[in-house]
């Protein structure tokens, strides 16, 4: 151990490497975790986490939904405008 005030100070980078080595601090507001703590400081930190993945798998199902739409949509554009050519095309223009 080194003895406060004799000069020999634990310098301030190598203090923060140990932090940075032990690689945990919380996922929501950045506060350095303890050895108990996991992912998250505290319930509020940890709830906030959790509903920020909610979001995301919600975002994820979402924008995949909407690619779908939008594959369903030009589908249906296609398939519409060519149904409209040929009931055109078909249809009886005697009355007018
Ligand atoms: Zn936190």
């Amino acid at each position: 151990m080194h003895t406060i005030g004799s000069g020999d100070e634990v310098p301030t980078e190598s203090a923060r490497a140990l932090v940075v080595a032990s690689g945990r601090e919380c996922s929501a507001c950045g506060k350095t975790l303890t050895d108990r703590q996991r992912g998250a400081c505290s319930g509020k930190c940890r709830a906030k986490l959790s509903r920020q993945r909610h979001a995301e798998a919600l975002q994820t199902e979402v924008r995949g939904l909407g690619r779908a739409l939008e594959l369903l949509r030009a589908r249906h554009d296609a398939l519409a405008e060519r149904v409209d050519r040929m009931t055109e095309r078909s249809r009886p223009r005697s009355k007018f």
